[in-house]
């Protein structure tokens, strides 16, 4: 390990040392006139980084890819992965990986630049990300840890000096982008499909021993692998669900082994709850649809344990049986997880059978009438039931009804209800017309205090203060549906 930098820096590389066959080492790209344009002061801090230094000529240099800072090793990850159901060899085509910071709480975090340039796996791409989509994902990625579900993180987005051609020209810039890992699914396919088995043991080892370590007691290692992905897979995309998150590109590249978010391409949030939601722009089948995100999951999750079915057992029916049994786990943390989630929603502490049917009802009335999936639960939990478009329904009168009654056969007070309401439904979530208004100021007019904002908003999604009320409306109405992008 090296010793800390005067930034900070202080890396680890233990990527660097699997076998040659998961990465190549590289080169940075030297870039134009490299400029921060937004650095999250607290991330940094965390990480145990000094800010001022960060900002300066020699740290911004470090963000934009034209300085390796004192103990990097910088690589491209290689990787595989089913995309839209197909598979095909992918890696690293535009990301390069720094190594790994170890935090001053002895965390390891990856330390990525994403955009840094072309690598051997970027097949016909420039290697290169631009503005909007960069700040995008900073936008995202740090409202989806506000709202407490697992993600990457973004340390920093500058801009490059370079134009990038996309439709039309646009600036070229550079996401540090921060994770307890970039291990996927897709990684464990690649080994499973290009290297020796011993090479797939390695990883495997690798995987339990950065995110895993607690596993070693267990009789199955690999088994034990198996079980912990598919149980953080399972709660993740639950978290999702409760927010009304829709990842729009759920393929087995996008899935990472501990369990964070990772790559905020064509993402977005549910207005209205429907389960047939998309934006995504190439998703035509609804594949990645908000509805189908837990069964894309399960699916990814069997991928997972095909990858593992040389380590499970000697003898392949029995290691097609364990893996198995294991993939049939999911289901059940996934209803369990969803069901206290949703129980949570509504100020319900205890379990009776009928909540499932509870929650539906009042799911279906949501997408009968329409109804702002967000908005409607922060009504319920203010009861402000005349803000929703479901008030003045019969049907709904009648749920309320019996919900109220719901509550009262639980020992806990309205008042711990409501808290309870409070701190599972947040006030805000980043509308796509207020990220688009963020992005358009910050791109067009070089503003970027409406981001700024923004992001002070997004930070305390359960705070429930007057100033989010704005944050909290609706689009207009439009006759373009909302759409995004893959590989922007
Ligand atoms: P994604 O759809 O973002 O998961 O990306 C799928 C694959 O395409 C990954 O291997 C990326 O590294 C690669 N990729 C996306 N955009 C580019 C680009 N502009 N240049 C090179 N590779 C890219
Ligand atoms: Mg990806």
């Amino acid at each position: 390990m090296t010793k800390t930098t005067e930034t900070g820096w202080n890396f680890d590389n233990s990527y660097a040392r699997l076998p040659n066959s998961f990465f190549t080492r590289l080169n940075l790209n030297h870039v134009d006139s490299p400029k921060l344009i937004i650095l999250n002061e607290s991330l940094a801090n965390s990480l145990g980084l000094d800010v001022k230094a960060l900002q300066n000529e020699k740290g911004v240099a470090v963000l934009a890819g034209n300085r390796i800072p004192e103990g990097a090793l910088p690589l491209a990850q290689a990787y595989a992965g089913h995309q839209f159901g197909h598979f095909t060899m992918l890696g690293d085509g535009r990301a390069i990986l720094l190594g790994e910071q170890i935090t001053p709480n002895d965390e390891r975090m990856d330390i990525q630049l994403k955009g840094a340039g072309r690598t051997p796996y970027s097949r016909m791409g420039d290697g290169r990300a631009t503005l909007g989509p960069m700040l995008r994902e900073y936008i995202i990625s740090e409202a989806m840890h506000a709202l407490g579900i697992p993600t990457t993180r973004s340390l920093a987005v500058v801009t490059t000096g370079e134009p990038v051609i996309r439709e039309t020209e646009l600036p070229g810039a550079i996401l540090t982008r921060v994770a307890a890992s970039h291990l996927r699914v897709g990684t464990f396919q690649f080994a499973t499909n290009f290297c020796t088995d011993v090479e797939l043991q390695i990883l495997a080892d690798y995987a339990i021993e950065r995110h895993f370590p607690v596993i070693d007691v267990f009789s199955n290692r690999y088994l034990a692998l198996l079980q912990e992905v598919i149980k953080r897979q399972a709660e993740l995309i639950v978290k999702w669900q409760l927010v009304g998150f829709v990842h729009g590109v759920m393929n087995t590249d996008n899935m990472t082994i501990s369990g964070e978010t990772i790559d905020y391409g064509p993402c977005a949030f549910m207005d209205n709850y429907d389960p047939a939601t998309v934006f995504s722009s190439i998703d035509s089948q609804g594949r990645y649809a908000y509805g189908h995100q837990p069964y894309m999951g399960v699916w990814n999750l069997g991928r997972f344990a095909e990858s593992l079915l040389p380590l499970l057992h000697e003898n392949q029916d029995e290691a097609i049986k364990l893996a198995e049994d294991a993939i049939d786990e999911y289901g059940e943390v996934y209803v369990t997880k969803w069901l206290s989630g949703m129980r949570a929603k509504l100020g319900i502490f205890t379990e009776e059978t009928a909540d499932e049917s509870l929650i539906k009802e009042l799911l279906d009335l949501m997408q009968k009438y329409n109804a702002d999936y967000t908005n409607t639960f922060r009504d319920l939990t203010f009861n402000q039931l005349e803000n929703t478009v479901l008030f003045g329904k019969k049907e709904f009168a009648q749920w309320v009804e019996k919900w109220q009654a719901r509550l009262g056969r639980q020992q806990q007070s309205k008042a711990e209800s409501q808290q309870l309401m409070r701190d599972s439904n947040p006030a805000v979530i980043p509308r796509n017309h207020r990220v688009e208004e963020a992005l358009k100021a910050a791109v067009e007019q070089g503003d970027y205090s409406v981001m700024e904002r923004l992001l002070e908003v997004l930070a305390n999604p359960y705070a429930h203060t007057p100033e989010q009320k704005e944050y909290a409306t609706l689009p207009a109405p439009s006759n373009w549906p909302y759409q995004t992008f893959c590989g922007t």
